[in-house]
């Protein structure tokens, strides 16, 4: 078999803040392995300025994995260091492979306030001052005294940083911009540029804070083990940093460490020249086809299901693109929100589960639920993932050829797989199976439909499907093969 990636998002917002998460992550690794699971990506597992409360992007410091008593707390939301270091080692001797959360664009929670000359940049246009420099009081200074020097003695002041949005002294919030320093160049262009986006914002022209990030990133692979990361916030930081910073990280380590960025823009202009600016040395995370799903779930039935995939990463860089249907941003209550709702996910889920572009990533809480919100788990989603391990191979042929009925077919060595979705009333697709499959029967695996379709000496055979769903017709052998693998999870 070639090597294939399916990846995990293995958090969501509103987890419980209990410590307990790496634990369960652990617990969890032989099931994830025999999911078909090859990599999963963990939550920020630094100290955030929240303390345990912190989902972790609100990053204070990059050294405290959950060690050192500050912000109220030695562990973080998700446990102990030794708990994050023993669950990265279970997953791995399961062959998950684990992908760190890598948040470097801002800081939160300094330990102390410094006096700094500062201009106001307009909120909607950055290039644009709206006061002359002024003093303001900002809290720039981190001394980490909780950690004592350990690890590293890197100490950050209003240096390190291009601008807050907070003035202590005047109690005023604005997007202030330190005297003598510019907003980095070649970042996105949105509010004339998009650098800052919260917090302290990194200076990335800095020389001394590409050193201490380069020691950090050196500190924390050789610590964690870890084998590849996510990238958070990359619109927000010089397009070239991460070609310097993971370049480094593996001509040194020697490791290929695949790297996977968050880029959140529905414009794949913007996300192609992205990743030609950076070098292609990371794949991104497929906001276009996320919000596709998004505008398919809402739209009463009225998509156009030939558009589905067009304007898409997954279309365009498939080899580059990481497909996903739903994140911890997109679920309800959150900044990005933009929920793909419940009838639409196993459509979603068998798009990027079930065809061959992107590297799908599956959301903690579509498999485990949101307890917060009430949402249960996609019950489909343990067979769409067995699908994919067992079903989802070899050439793939498209239907995408109506506005209320799509379909595809892949044609592996073992077995053909045929896929038929809609968001209208229901009907059926004309599909070829190839002749190989001459003679057998073929199951829906979803059990939303009852037939079985026996496939005819040219291999080709209409497959139904209902109304706003998704019907996935293997062989009845392979059917009966799933339901028992994922009866024995
Ligand atoms: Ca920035």
């Amino acid at each position: 078999m070639e090597h294939r990636e399916t990846l995990l998002q293995y958090f969501e917002w509103y987890l419980p803040a209990d410590g307990g998460h790496w634990r369960r992550a652990a617990a969890d690794a032989p099931r994830l392995a025999a999911l078909g699971f090859t990599g999963v990506w963990l939550p920020p597992a630094y100290k955030g300025h929240q303390g345990q409360a912190d989902v972790g992007y609100g990053v204070y410091d990059l050294y405290d994995l959950g060690e050192f008593d500050q912000k109220g707390t030695v562990p973080t939301k998700y446990g102990y260091r030794e708990e994050y270091l023993s669950a990265i080692r279970a997953l791995q001797e399961n062959g998950v492979q684990v992908y760190g959360d890598i948040v470097l664009n801002h800081r939160m929670g300094a330990d102390e306030s410094e006096e700094v000359y500062a201009q106001k940049s307009a909120w909607d246009d950055r290039n644009r001052d709206t006061s002359a420099p002024a003093p303001i009081t900002a809290w720039t200074k981190f001394t980490f005294p909780g950690r004592g020097g350990k690890y590293s003695n890197f100490q950050w002041d209003w240096t390190c940083f291009d601008g807050v949005d907070w003035d202590s002294k005047h109690r005023a919030s604005a997007v202030y911009q330190f005297e003598g320093k510019e907003w980095d160049h070649q970042v996105d262009g949105e509010k004339g540029n998009y650098d800052y986006l919260m917090g302290a914002d990194l200076d990335m022209s800095a020389p001394q804070v590409i050193e201490e990030l380069d020691r950090w990133g050196k500190w924390y692979l050789e610590t964690t083990g870890i084998d590849g990361f996510r990238l958070d916030a990359v619109k927000h930081i010089r397009f070239t940093f991460f070609t310097h910073w993971l370049q480094k990280l593996r001509r040194e380590s020697g490791r290929p460490l695949p790297a996977i960025g968050e880029y959140w823009k529905d414009d794949l202009g913007s996300l192609t020249y992205y990743l030609d600016q950076c070098g292609q040395v990371m794949r991104l995370f497929d906001v276009p086809l996320h919000h596709r799903f998004h505008h398919l779930s809402s739209a009463g039935g009225g998509m156009d299901l030939r558009s589905l995939f067009q304007g898409t990463l997954a279309e365009t860089r498939p080899d580059q693109a990481v497909t996903f249907v739903d994140n911890h941003d997109t679920q309800p209550g959150q900044a990005l929100q933009s929920w793909v709702s419940g009838w639409c996910k196993p459509l979603a889920y068998a798009c990027i589960l079930l065809r061959q572009e992107g590297v799908p990533c599956v959301f903690y809480g579509d498999l485990y639920g949101i307890p917060h919100d009430g949402i249960p788990p996609v019950a489909e989603l343990p067979k769409l993932l067995l699908a994919r391990k067992f079903c989802a191979w070899g050439q793939q042929t498209d239907y995408l050829d109506d506005p209320d009925t799509i379909g595809w077919v892949r044609r592996g060595e073992d077995a053909a797989m045929a896929v038929v979705l809609t968001d209208g009333p229901g009907g059926s697709k004309r599909m070829c199976t190839g002749a190989g499959m001459a003679g057998e029967i073929f199951v829906d695996l979803l059990g939303n439909r009852k037939e079985r379709i026996q496939i005819p000496e040219n291999g080709v055979a209409d497959f139904p499907v209902s109304g706003g769903s998704v019907a996935v017709w293997i062989p009845e052998r392979m059917a009966q093969r799933i339901a028992e693998a994922v009866s024995a999870l």
